[in-house]
């Protein structure tokens, strides 16, 4: 069997070049990894995914979305991909999940990417019960409470200006007395009167039982152990594309995003990998939008993408 395309990742990106892909009659491979239905697989609402006007569950929005793509013929397995090689006498790809291999003409990445947590099994507990790593997902769940942003970045600040919108006060806990975060974003965070900073201090426990009232910190320089108070909880250490398997194959950033052609000239293939014949969406390929919605657009221009390929050298 050799596959039109072969997908991986069953998120937003994902599903959505499958739904495109199938129903345009290419013999679509979808290898779902060890999160089937991805990053909105572990959160409650999701309030910004159009069309659903009161709102939808994540796990909802996923299940429906996978059975929407295998309505048009979508195949699903659960595996998570370890390797791909290309064949040029075959001119196809072969995906490696370690137990088996799949033969394909076009490949579409849609791996995603994971948010980097403290690793405390406090903050395990207490996810989407107060701790998150999304403000633009989760913000609008804390109006009137008091949160605390966790790091010293550019994302750190955006997120800490951003959550004012919703909280009353917002306090920046960093590990370090300098920060990471560009001049002009720390200043702009620095100037709001709702945002305080905690510096030279790290998160030991995030405190509370069903949902989060407080974290321990504890003052490097010092050693002292304090408890503040605080209802909310977001990570914002930085985030990682769950590219390790591919990156000897495909282009990537330092960090492992990777690179596509992007908008270009007409005709361009935008979401086009250094690889002729792969391509690639959503978070693993974007760090600067990561929204559900922008990762199923993705998805759909990497579909429309491969058929045009496939088109043009697999006729
Ligand atoms: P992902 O959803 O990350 O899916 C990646 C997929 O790739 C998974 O299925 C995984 O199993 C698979 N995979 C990974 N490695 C492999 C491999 N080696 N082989 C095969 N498969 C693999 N966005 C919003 O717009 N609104 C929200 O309300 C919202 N809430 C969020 C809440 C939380 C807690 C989090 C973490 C994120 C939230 N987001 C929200 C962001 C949104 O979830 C992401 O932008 C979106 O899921 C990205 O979609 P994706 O398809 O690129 O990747
Ligand atoms: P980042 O620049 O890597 O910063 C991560 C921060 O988290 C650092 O301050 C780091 O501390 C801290 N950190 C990491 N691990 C930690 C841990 N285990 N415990 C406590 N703190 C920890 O990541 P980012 O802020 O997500 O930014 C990523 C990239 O996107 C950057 O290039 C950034 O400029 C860009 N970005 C740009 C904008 C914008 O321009 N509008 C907005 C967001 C992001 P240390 O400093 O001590 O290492």
């Amino acid at each position: 069997m050799v596959y039109d395309v072969i997908i991986l990742g069953s998120g937003p990106a994902g599903y959505t070049a499958a739904l495109y892909t199938s129903r345009a009659f290419l013999k679509t491979l979808l290898i779902a990894g060890i999160q089937q239905g991805g990053q909105l697989m572990t959160t409650t609402e999701v309030e910004n995914f159009p069309g659903f006007p009161k709102g939808i569950t994540g796990p909802q929005l996923m299940t429906d979305m996978r059975v929407q793509a295998e309505r048009f013929g979508t195949e699903i397995k659960q595996y998570q991909v370890s390797g791909i090689r290309y064949q040029e006498k075959t001119k196809t790809f072969f995906v490696s999940s370690g137990q088996e291999t799949f033969q394909g003409r076009s490949v579409i990445i849609a791996t995603g990417a994971s948010a980097q947590y403290l690793g405390l099994p406090s903050e395990k507990k207490l996810a989407g019960r107060g701790v998150s790593a999304c403000a633009t997902c989760d913000g609008f769940f804390f109006r009137g409470k008091e949160v605390v942003v966790v790091g010293g970045g550019d994302t750190a600040m955006e997120e800490a200006s951003f959550l004012t919108t919703f909280a009353t006060k917002v306090t920046i806990i960093h590990r370090r007395s300098e920060f990471r975060a560009s001049p002009i974003m720390l200043a702009r965070a620095k100037k709001n009167p709702k945002i305080t900073t905690l510096t030279n201090k790290i998160i030991e426990e995030i405190v509370g039982d069903t949902a989060v009232t407080g974290v321990r910190i504890k003052d490097v320089a010092t050693g002292q152990r304090t408890t503040y108070k605080t209802q909310g909880v977001f990570l914002a250490i930085g985030h990682k594309p769950n590219t390790e398997f591919i990156k000897d194959f495909v282009k990537t950033d330092a960090k492992g995003y990777i690179f596509v052609h992007g908008i270009g000239k007409p005709g361009d293939y935008h979401t086009a990998t250094n690889v002729p014949g792969i391509f690639a969406a959503g978070d693993c390929v974007d760090f600067q939008y990561r929204q559900a919605a922008v990762a199923a657009g993705m998805g759909c221009m990497a579909a429309l993408d491969v058929q045009k390929y496939l088109e043009t050298t697999h006729i």
